[in-house]
């Protein structure tokens, strides 16, 4: 039995009231609190003074000198000083509020002062102090102590005593679970010695060291399961081996009115052997917007149908599901696929016969929201699934898709480009293709950013375009608090617009309150070209194609993430004219105009994300919880980057390594993974 497993109240000094507090920091075990790891350091070291910088919190020991002044200022109110030489320099030293304190701070005695030194006026506000006479000397005095997350009920000190008592009697029972060959490799710290050192450490290097040691097992080891997923289930043979006629693929892809760029070619080629393949494909399809993805995707579901399968296409909106279902129509239908709609805004009998005709087989291929794989819905022969915009879906999602029947192979397509630590991260488990290539001929998209007293221009600019034969999207604020704020914004502009071009041109209205009927028309009429300006709330943000469309005009720009307005503006510049995107945005903040201006510094999504990234942290990049993003205790993703690359590869190397899944030196390695019920009775201990 593993000691540290051992409820806390083994610990000396816990009780059962303790424990019942600690559970709500989720600290049960000996163990969770060993790992409960100090978020900051207060630096009580004594220091020199000398080297303090203007403003620093430093600890001195000095020699009081002279009696103490008491100053009161109304009523509780009031100011103690003293001055005290240390090394040689006279400091005042200052109490707030603590007059108690005039009959103890006595000439000649010795005093430790912790505080905040103005350097210009040797002055220091203190915040804790310590006679060097008094008989018991505190544990903090003198050295880096750790500071805690806790509850109202626990305190910081109280944290420090037991975490240090647990340390006491269990720090022996801590075990190493790296191999030690990582040891040597990164000149890690052991297991027991990181924990120690983490949480009291001897100096500030000896707890960037014990942090570094375990930040990078927290990755490793999250890593590692990633990685063991995709082993397991690669060697599984489970999925379906598609034979796939490749000559047939040859054809269509000639049909097609372009040339695949290089790009496509590689990553069509990286998902038909996974479809060939007896394993079920995981693999994520990523390129920036416009490079090209539904062609891929076509190409797949063709290779699916053509090896006598089925395939669901499912997208994240209505809007788009239209759109897909439009295009894979066009391309497939010549090669005599047949293929559906599963829509909102269906009857009930067009459903009833859709689902009837998958059910039999008479349907190749279906497309709809991601509504599908929750539904009733039966397949006669699913081989492959695509889902797009992946990052809606966690990890949770993925794995009922995986598990609702037959082994389907499972592409993923996200239109947003992720950061390569994030993708690592939050896409871990799976193979990456990336598209990173645009069609020729592409026009970057012209980027503004504008205030909004420019609304006169901007309208006239859109005139101008729209005289020109183009069309144009104006995007109205995202107000996540209220749909119906949402709503009523994109009917004021859309009333403005009609008001601007007195009825000269079609301006379509859509929001999320439209019936489908009503949206489907709007959509339709805009794709045709008979609407003119499209007014609208953020509904159109994925994949809506209309290569006639030059101008993007996106309202309170600052309130959209930046991989957003990315999207929106990657809407605009699919024809051949040059496109325009205008960013209407008084932002208030440094932050704010610095995303602004990325925007128009680069068409680049992948810059872009980076760059958001780094301004605005892991937690908001995707903007939604449902991020698959896991919360990490110390590693950050984006400033542990590089160590989470070299992570990334150990793992990759480990689950490689035959000795890995059977030597008894990686036992604690997978019995790390066997805490996960997927690897239960797949992995030996
Ligand atoms: P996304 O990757 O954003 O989903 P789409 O698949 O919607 O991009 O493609 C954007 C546009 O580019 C479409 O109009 C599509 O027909 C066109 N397209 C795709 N591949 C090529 C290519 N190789 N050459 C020229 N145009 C292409
Ligand atoms: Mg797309």
């Amino acid at each position: 039995m593993n000691a540290l497993l051992s409820p806390v109240t083994k610990v000396k000094g816990i009780g059962a009231e303790s424990s019942a507090d600690l559970q709500s920091l989720h600290i049960e075990t000996v163990r969770d609190l060993l790992e409960h790891f100090p978020y900051r350091y207060e630096d009580y070291r004594v220091r020199d003074l000398s080297q303090a910088e203007e403003g620093e919190k430093i600890t001195v020991i000095g020699t009081i000198y002279g009696e103490p002044v008491v100053r009161f200022y109304g009523k509780k109110k009031s100011r103690i000083s003293v001055k005290i030489v240390v090394d040689r320099v006279v400091v005042t030293a200052n109490w707030f509020n603590r007059p108690f304190l005039k009959n103890q701070l006595q000439t000649g005695r010795e005093i430790m002062v912790s505080g905040k030194f103005e350097r210009s006026r040797l002055q220091l506000s203190v915040s804790e102090h310590h006679f060097m006479d008094a008989a018991k000397t505190k544990e903090k005095e003198g050295t880096i102590a750790p500071v805690y997350s806790t509850t109202a009920s626990i305190s910081v000190k109280q944290m420090r005593r037991w975490i240090r008592a647990a340390l006491d009697q269990f720090g022996h029972d801590i075990r190493e679970i790296l191999p030690p060959y990582l040891l040597e490799k990164y000149r890690l710290m052991s297991r027991e010695e990181a924990i120690r050192h983490i949480h009291f450490p001897a100096s500030v290097e000896d707890g960037k060291q014990g942090r570094r040691r375990l930040a990078f097992e927290e990755l490793l080891l999250f890593q590692l399961k990633m990685q063991a997923y995709h082993a397991v289930n690669r060697r599984s043979t489970d999925g379906t081996a598609m034979p796939i006629p490749m000559d047939k693929i040859r054809e269509f892809v000639h049909s097609l009115p372009f040339p695949l760029t290089r790009a496509q070619r590689r990553v069509a080629g990286d998902i038909l052997k996974d479809m060939q393949a007896d394993y079920s494909m995981n693999r994520l399809l990523q390129g920036d917007v416009g490079s090209g993805k539904t062609v891929v995707a076509a190409i797949a579901l063709y290779a699916a149908v053509c090896a006598g399968y089925q395939g669901a296409l499912m997208v994240p909106t209505e809007i788009l599901a239209e759109q897909h279902y439009a295009t894979l129509k066009d391309l497939l239908t010549p090669f005599h696929v047949e293929i559906a709609l599963l829509s909102g805004s269906a009857t009930v009998r067009q459903r009833r016969d859709v689902l009837a005709q998958l059910q039999s087989g008479m349907l190749n291929i279906i497309v709809g929201t991601h509504a599908l794989i929750q539904e009733d819905v039966y397949f006669a022969n699913l081989g492959l699934v695509i889902t797009d915009e992946q990052h809606r879906f966690g990890v949770e999602q993925r794995r009922i898709l995986r598990e609702k029947g037959l082994h389907p192979d499972v592409l993923f397509m996200t239109a947003t480009p992720i950061p390569r630590t994030l993708a690592i991260t939050a896409f871990g488990d799976m193979d990456v293709s990336t598209i990173d290539e645009l069609p020729a001929g592409r026009k970057p998209v012209e980027t503004y950013w504008v205030r909004h007293e420019m609304l006169e221009r901007i309208f006239a600019f859109i005139r101008k375009e729209v005289d020109k034969g183009r069309q144009a999207y104006v995007i109205c604020p995202l107000i996540e608090e209220s749909e119906k704020l949402d709503v009523q914004n994109a009917i004021d502009v859309h009333a403005a617009l009609n008001r601007y071009f007195t009825r000269a041109y079609q301006i379509g209205l859509m929001h999320g309150r439209l019936h489908p009927r009503e949206k489907e028309e709007v959509m339709e009429g805009f794709n045709r070209g008979e609407i003119q300006v499209l007014v609208s709330t953020t509904v159109v943000e994925v994949g809506v194609n209309v290569p006639n469309a030059s101008v993007m005009v996106i309202y309170d720009a600052d309130r959209f993430g930046l991989a957003q307005l990315h999207q929106l503006r990657g809407r605009v510049g699919r024809g051949e004219e040059q496109s325009y995107c205008i960013l209407i945005a008084d932002p208030k903040s440094e932050v704010g105009r610095e995303r602004m201006r990325i925007m128009t510094e680069t068409n680049d999504g992948f810059e872009v994300a980076q760059r958001d990234l780094e301004l605005r942290g892991p937690g908001d990049f995707f903007g939604t919880k449902q991020s698959g993003l896991p919360e990490f205790k110390l590693a950050d993703v984006v400033q542990d980057y590089r160590m989470l690359e070299v992570a990334r590869q150990e793992a990759a190397e480990l689950v490689e390594n035959e000795a890995f899944w059977e030597a008894e030196a990686y036992s604690g390695l997978r019995h790390y993974l066997k805490e996960d019920e997927f690897f239960a009775g797949k992995v030996r201990d």
